[in-house]
């Protein structure tokens, strides 16, 4: 059985969004299921909703940073009821049982895990994400939203959160490290403020200078433009970590000359096109390129405490249903401070 609740759908690759409905799975013992508040609008929502990164599964219902309230739990549910804040993020299953799925990496599932939409469950049925106002998903893949962060604020941190909060910590950034940001987006401004929460010197690298005293105010204590040429020189050996959060092509050899010995410049942001880098320049400092992708869900919550602990929220700009392709637009344009998040109170075709 299953229930019809409304959403935001894209018919086809990259049409318009349109009031509707679909179904969401009944409640089974092990599931919860959320009244869903707010659902960030993350770049890669468009990426899929346009098929620009290979066949999406249509109709579609983006959305995987989720925030609500706990409506209904199964019988088995023990680690959430009824009240609860609660948040999903990119994905709502994994194996549960592959070595990096038994190790808490289930973002890295050797199976592949079941994204949050556009993807589907291990039972064929496709999934759906946030642009709704109900979802049921597995209790293990459902994280807890602490008191003191607001869910609207809240729900980017399920995916800009996570994504920057891991390979902050993975590659060690705290006290005497020296961590340069680049881009000031959805994941840059997230990526500020929590390295500068961890207790690292922060330096923003964006293409112009336009959000300066943004990047300043939420923890940095350098920003300089990577238009023009001397940043590079300026910085050149400085920093410990570089966390790439656009997905831009760049000059790498120029970025990885501002490693210091042992640096890592890591990419969360994903370029379409393949990219290129002079071996030199990695044997010249011992350094090393790398990626990370989101987070597992332990991860993940611990991620949620510490923001709650510094006081720590996205910022947002809330929307209403009628202004999600327009939102589109304005991402794709870096128009936005830092992320859209869906009122999902406006979705239902009465709320219009
Ligand atoms: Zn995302
Ligand atoms: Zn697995």
């Amino acid at each position: 059985m299953t229930t019809t609740v409304p959403a935001l759908v894209a018919a086809t690759p990259g049409a318009s969004f349109e009031r509707s409905t679909i179904e969401r799975r009944d409640v089974g013992p092990n599931d919860v299921q959320i009244d869903i508040a707010y659902a960030g609008i993350c770049h890669s929502d468009i990426h899929q909703a346009r098929e620009e990164w290979g066949a999406g599964i249509f109709p579609m219902v983006p959305g995987h940073e989720i925030a609500g309230i706990v409506s209904a739990v199964g019988s088995d549910v023990t680690k959430h009821k009824v009240g609860d804040r609660v948040g999903i993020g990119c994905f709502v299953d994994s194996c549960r049982e592959c070595e990096n799925c038994l190790a808490g990496e289930e973002q890295f599932c050797l199976k592949g895990n079941v994204a949050t939409y556009n993807g589907r469950e291990y039972s064929g049925e496709e999934t759906y994400g946030g642009y709704s106002t109900s979802i049921v998903a597995n209790e293990n893949y459902v994280l807890s939203i602490p008191e003191g962060i607001d869910l609207d604020v809240a729900a980017p941190l399920l995916c800009a959160g996570i994504t920057t909060y891991s390979p902050l910590k993975h590659w060690g950034a705290g006290p005497g490290k020296k961590v340069a940001i680049v881009g000031m987006g959805g994941l840059g401004h997230m990526g500020v403020k929590i390295a500068a929460a961890l207790g690292a010197e922060v330096t923003v690298l964006s293409q112009t200078l336009s959000k300066k005293e943004d990047g300043l105010r939420l923890g940095a204590t350098d920003y300089f433009a990577t238009s023009d040429d001397e940043t590079f020189k300026t910085n050149s050996k400085r920093f410990d970590l570089i966390i790439n959060t656009v997905s831009a092509d760049l000059p790498i050899d120029k970025y990885l000359s501002m490693l210091t010995l042992d640096g890592s410049m890591v990419f969360v942001g994903l370029p379409e096109k393949p990219q290129t880098f002079r071996v030199f320049s990695l044997t010249g400092g011992r350094r090393s390129l790398a990626g990370s992708n989101i987070g597992g869900i332990r991860e993940t919550q611990e991620m949620l405490d510490f923001c709650a602990e510094h006081g720590l929220g996205a910022d947002i700009e809330v929307i209403g249903a009628d202004q999600v392709d327009e939102a589109y637009e304005r991402v794709v344009k870096s128009d936005v401070r830092y992320r859209f998040v869906i009122d999902t109170a406006t979705i239902p075709e009465n709320a219009a």
